[in-house]
Protein backbone atom coordinates (compact mmCIF):
# COMPACT_ATOMS: atom_id res chain seq x y z
CA UNK A 1 0.00 0.00 0.00
CA UNK A 2 1.04 3.24 -0.74
CA UNK A 3 0.65 6.08 1.48
CA UNK A 4 1.20 10.08 1.58
CA UNK A 5 2.39 11.73 4.76
CA UNK A 6 -0.72 14.45 5.62
CA UNK A 7 1.05 17.38 5.42
CA UNK A 8 2.62 19.63 8.14
CA UNK A 9 0.04 22.23 9.50
CA UNK A 10 1.88 23.74 12.41
CA UNK A 11 5.74 23.57 12.55
CA UNK A 12 7.92 25.55 14.82
CA UNK A 13 11.84 25.38 13.90
CA UNK A 14 14.18 26.53 16.58
CA UNK A 15 11.94 29.18 18.19
CA UNK A 16 13.07 31.50 21.12
CA UNK A 17 10.98 33.95 23.25
CA UNK A 18 12.37 36.20 26.76
CA UNK A 19 10.07 38.10 28.89
CA UNK A 20 12.52 40.92 29.98
CA UNK A 21 15.44 39.02 30.69
CA UNK A 22 14.37 36.03 31.39
CA UNK A 23 14.47 33.64 28.92
CA UNK A 24 11.32 31.25 28.43
CA UNK A 25 11.63 29.23 25.58
CA UNK A 26 15.12 28.62 24.29
CA UNK A 27 14.84 26.66 20.81
CA UNK A 28 11.46 25.03 20.40
CA UNK A 29 10.88 22.69 17.75
CA UNK A 30 7.54 21.29 17.22
CA UNK A 31 5.14 19.74 14.30
CA UNK A 32 1.74 18.59 14.34
CA UNK A 33 0.06 17.42 11.14
CA UNK A 34 -3.16 17.56 9.53
CA UNK A 35 -5.31 15.15 11.50
CA UNK A 36 -3.12 15.05 14.69
CA UNK A 37 -4.18 16.00 18.12
CA UNK A 38 -0.72 16.42 19.66
CA UNK A 39 -0.98 17.18 23.80
CA UNK A 40 1.46 20.19 24.97
CA UNK A 41 2.83 19.47 28.38
CA UNK A 42 5.13 21.26 30.99
CA UNK A 43 4.82 22.42 34.74
CA UNK A 44 3.34 25.69 35.53
CA UNK A 45 5.41 28.37 33.69
CA UNK A 46 7.22 26.16 31.74
CA UNK A 47 6.44 28.10 28.58
CA UNK A 48 3.13 26.74 27.06
CA UNK A 49 1.06 29.57 26.54
CA UNK A 50 3.49 31.86 25.70
CA UNK A 51 4.25 29.27 22.60
CA UNK A 52 0.22 28.87 21.75
CA UNK A 53 0.92 32.75 21.97
CA UNK A 54 3.22 33.47 19.56
CA UNK A 55 2.10 30.01 16.98
CA UNK A 56 -1.19 32.19 17.03
CA UNK A 57 0.66 35.52 16.10
CA UNK A 58 -0.58 37.09 19.87
CA UNK A 59 3.10 37.46 20.55
CA UNK A 60 6.63 38.07 18.19
CA UNK A 61 9.53 35.51 18.99
CA UNK A 62 13.17 36.97 19.18
CA UNK A 63 14.47 34.02 16.71
CA UNK A 64 12.70 31.01 15.12
CA UNK A 65 10.15 30.17 12.37
CA UNK A 66 6.42 29.38 12.90
CA UNK A 67 4.27 27.98 9.70
CA UNK A 68 1.10 27.25 8.96
CA UNK A 69 0.32 24.83 6.50
CA UNK A 70 3.13 25.49 4.68
CA UNK A 71 3.18 29.60 4.55
CA UNK A 72 5.57 31.14 7.26
CA UNK A 73 4.49 33.80 9.56
CA UNK A 74 7.13 36.31 8.22
CA UNK A 75 5.51 35.92 4.99
CA UNK A 76 1.75 36.32 5.25
CA UNK A 77 1.65 38.10 8.45
CA UNK A 78 -1.42 39.18 10.11
CA UNK A 79 -3.29 37.10 6.89
CA UNK A 80 -2.06 33.91 8.62
CA UNK A 81 -4.42 34.23 11.85
CA UNK A 82 -7.09 33.27 9.64
CA UNK A 83 -5.33 29.94 9.62
CA UNK A 84 -6.00 29.78 13.32
CA UNK A 85 -8.72 28.77 16.27
CA UNK A 86 -7.61 29.74 19.60
CA UNK A 87 -9.11 28.71 22.82
CA UNK A 88 -7.30 30.50 25.25
CA UNK A 89 -7.86 30.50 29.32
CA UNK A 90 -10.79 33.09 29.31
CA UNK A 91 -13.24 31.93 26.94
CA UNK A 92 -13.72 35.68 24.94
CA UNK A 93 -17.74 35.59 25.27
CA UNK A 94 -20.41 37.67 25.96
CA UNK A 95 -21.80 36.30 28.63
CA UNK A 96 -25.54 38.56 28.22
CA UNK A 97 -25.50 37.44 24.52
CA UNK A 98 -26.78 33.83 23.52
CA UNK A 99 -24.80 31.34 21.98
CA UNK A 100 -26.40 32.26 18.46
CA UNK A 101 -25.90 36.05 19.06
CA UNK A 102 -22.33 35.73 20.01
CA UNK A 103 -21.76 33.53 16.96
CA UNK A 104 -23.06 36.08 15.52
CA UNK A 105 -21.07 38.78 16.23
CA UNK A 106 -18.25 37.23 15.73
CA UNK A 107 -19.11 35.86 12.39
CA UNK A 108 -19.36 39.57 11.63
CA UNK A 109 -15.70 40.32 12.94
CA UNK A 110 -14.52 37.55 10.56
CA UNK A 111 -16.58 38.83 7.41
CA UNK A 112 -18.36 35.27 7.02
CA UNK A 113 -20.32 34.35 4.23
CA UNK A 114 -23.74 32.72 4.54
CA UNK A 115 -23.05 32.79 8.88
CA UNK A 116 -26.46 31.32 9.16
CA UNK A 117 -26.45 27.93 8.35
CA UNK A 118 -22.09 27.75 9.51
CA UNK A 119 -23.71 28.89 12.68
CA UNK A 120 -25.94 26.02 13.04
CA UNK A 121 -23.85 23.38 12.09
CA UNK A 122 -20.98 25.10 14.43
CA UNK A 123 -23.82 24.97 17.16
CA UNK A 124 -24.81 21.47 16.18
CA UNK A 125 -20.96 20.44 17.00
CA UNK A 126 -20.41 21.78 19.90
CA UNK A 127 -23.55 20.31 21.11
CA UNK A 128 -25.40 23.77 21.84
CA UNK A 129 -28.29 24.13 19.51
CA UNK A 130 -31.05 22.81 21.86
CA UNK A 131 -29.82 25.99 24.23
CA UNK A 132 -29.05 28.13 21.52
CA UNK A 133 -30.84 31.00 22.79
CA UNK A 134 -30.04 31.20 26.22
CA UNK A 135 -27.80 33.76 27.61
CA UNK A 136 -24.08 32.67 28.34
CA UNK A 137 -24.20 33.77 32.09
CA UNK A 138 -26.61 31.04 32.72
CA UNK A 139 -23.97 28.21 31.28
CA UNK A 140 -22.11 25.51 32.83
CA UNK A 141 -18.36 25.59 32.77
CA UNK A 142 -18.51 22.72 29.67
CA UNK A 143 -21.05 24.62 27.82
CA UNK A 144 -18.86 27.90 27.96
CA UNK A 145 -15.97 25.86 26.93
CA UNK A 146 -17.45 24.03 23.98
CA UNK A 147 -19.16 27.65 22.91
CA UNK A 148 -15.67 28.88 23.32
CA UNK A 149 -14.26 26.10 20.55
CA UNK A 150 -17.26 26.81 18.47
CA UNK A 151 -16.12 30.54 18.09
CA UNK A 152 -12.89 29.35 17.69
CA UNK A 153 -13.75 27.16 15.04
CA UNK A 154 -16.34 29.37 13.07
CA UNK A 155 -14.30 30.58 10.11
CA UNK A 156 -13.22 27.08 9.64
CA UNK A 157 -9.15 27.10 10.79
CA UNK A 158 -6.92 24.39 9.63
CA UNK A 159 -5.07 24.33 12.92
CA UNK A 160 -6.80 24.59 16.32
CA UNK A 161 -5.02 26.10 19.20
CA UNK A 162 -6.73 24.92 22.89
CA UNK A 163 -5.10 26.39 26.28
CA UNK A 164 -6.25 24.06 29.07
CA UNK A 165 -9.14 23.56 27.54
CA UNK A 166 -10.03 20.45 30.30
CA UNK A 167 -9.73 22.95 33.35
CA UNK A 168 -12.38 23.05 35.97
CA UNK A 169 -14.65 20.33 33.66
CA UNK A 170 -16.48 17.23 35.41
CA UNK A 171 -16.07 13.62 34.41
CA UNK A 172 -19.00 13.98 31.41
CA UNK A 173 -18.03 17.33 29.93
CA UNK A 174 -14.45 15.98 29.63
CA UNK A 175 -15.76 13.23 28.00
CA UNK A 176 -18.13 15.53 25.68
CA UNK A 177 -15.30 17.35 24.86
CA UNK A 178 -12.82 14.30 24.27
CA UNK A 179 -15.43 13.63 21.68
CA UNK A 180 -15.50 17.12 19.88
CA UNK A 181 -11.61 17.01 19.73
CA UNK A 182 -11.60 13.70 18.05
CA UNK A 183 -14.34 15.02 15.70
CA UNK A 184 -12.48 18.31 14.95
CA UNK A 185 -9.22 16.43 14.53
CA UNK A 186 -10.78 14.24 12.21
CA UNK A 187 -12.12 17.12 9.87
CA UNK A 188 -8.30 17.30 8.43
CA UNK A 189 -7.56 20.06 11.22
CA UNK A 190 -4.07 19.76 13.22
CA UNK A 191 -4.52 20.20 17.15
CA UNK A 192 -2.21 21.60 19.77
CA UNK A 193 -4.07 21.47 23.25
CA UNK A 194 -2.01 22.46 26.49
CA UNK A 195 -2.70 20.25 29.81
CA UNK A 196 -1.58 19.07 33.22
CA UNK A 197 -3.85 16.22 32.87
CA UNK A 198 -1.04 13.07 31.68
CA UNK A 199 -3.99 10.35 31.76
CA UNK A 200 -5.89 12.68 29.27
CA UNK A 201 -3.31 13.95 26.93
CA UNK A 202 -2.83 9.67 26.26
CA UNK A 203 -6.52 9.41 26.18
CA UNK A 204 -7.00 12.22 23.93
CA UNK A 205 -3.69 12.84 22.11
CA UNK A 206 -2.05 11.57 18.81
CA UNK A 207 1.23 11.97 20.58
CA UNK A 208 2.77 14.11 23.77
CA UNK A 209 4.98 16.72 23.46
CA UNK A 210 6.76 18.11 27.16
CA UNK A 211 8.30 21.37 27.50
CA UNK A 212 11.24 21.56 30.07
CA UNK A 213 13.36 24.33 30.75
CA UNK A 214 12.47 25.98 27.64
CA UNK A 215 13.00 23.32 24.97
CA UNK A 216 10.89 20.15 24.33
CA UNK A 217 12.79 17.49 25.56
CA UNK A 218 9.96 14.60 25.47
CA UNK A 219 8.27 13.51 22.04
CA UNK A 220 5.86 10.53 22.53
CA UNK A 221 3.27 9.08 20.70
CA UNK A 222 0.68 7.79 22.96
CA UNK A 223 -0.49 4.73 20.65
CA UNK A 224 1.03 2.38 23.14
CA UNK A 225 1.58 4.49 26.19
CA UNK A 226 -0.06 4.00 29.71
CA UNK A 227 -0.69 7.64 32.03
CA UNK A 228 1.92 5.47 34.04
CA UNK A 229 4.23 5.08 31.89
CA UNK A 230 4.16 8.68 30.85
CA UNK A 231 4.28 10.05 34.31
CA UNK A 232 7.79 7.85 34.55
CA UNK A 233 9.20 9.74 31.43
CA UNK A 234 7.64 13.04 32.47
CA UNK A 235 9.51 12.71 35.79
CA UNK A 236 12.80 11.06 34.54
CA UNK A 237 12.61 14.17 31.37
CA UNK A 238 12.52 16.74 34.31
CA UNK A 239 14.75 15.57 36.37
CA UNK A 240 17.27 15.30 33.64
CA UNK A 241 17.58 19.33 33.53
P1 LIG B 1 0.78 27.41 33.32
O1 LIG B 1 0.83 25.93 33.24
O2 LIG B 1 0.87 27.90 34.73
O3 LIG B 1 -0.37 28.02 32.57
P2 LIG B 1 2.65 27.99 31.15
O4 LIG B 1 3.47 26.77 30.87
O5 LIG B 1 1.52 28.26 30.26
O6 LIG B 1 2.17 27.97 32.67
P3 LIG B 1 3.49 30.67 30.52
O7 LIG B 1 2.21 31.29 30.95
O8 LIG B 1 3.78 30.59 29.08
O9 LIG B 1 3.66 29.22 31.18
O10 LIG B 1 4.65 31.47 31.25
C1 LIG B 1 6.03 31.15 31.06
C2 LIG B 1 6.88 32.17 31.83
O11 LIG B 1 6.80 33.44 31.18
C3 LIG B 1 6.43 32.37 33.26
O12 LIG B 1 7.59 32.54 34.06
C4 LIG B 1 5.65 33.66 33.21
O13 LIG B 1 5.73 34.35 34.42
C5 LIG B 1 6.37 34.42 32.08
N1 LIG B 1 5.46 35.33 31.35
C6 LIG B 1 4.40 34.95 30.61
N2 LIG B 1 3.80 36.01 30.04
C7 LIG B 1 4.52 37.10 30.43
C8 LIG B 1 4.40 38.51 30.18
N3 LIG B 1 3.45 39.01 29.39
N4 LIG B 1 5.32 39.30 30.75
C9 LIG B 1 6.29 38.81 31.53
N5 LIG B 1 6.47 37.50 31.81
C10 LIG B 1 5.58 36.65 31.27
Amino acid sequence: MTGTNPPTLISVQNLYKRYGRKPVLRGVDLCVAEGQVVALLGANGAGKTTLLRLISGLAKPERGEISLAGVTFRRAGHELRRYIGLVSHAPLLYDNLSAEENLHFFARMYDLQAPTARIESVLRAVDLWPRRRDPVRTYSRGMVQRLAIGRAILHNPPVLLLDEPDTGLDQTSADMLHHLIRQLGAANRAILLSTHNLDRAVEWADSVSLLVGGKIVLQEPTAHLSGAQLRRLYADASDQI
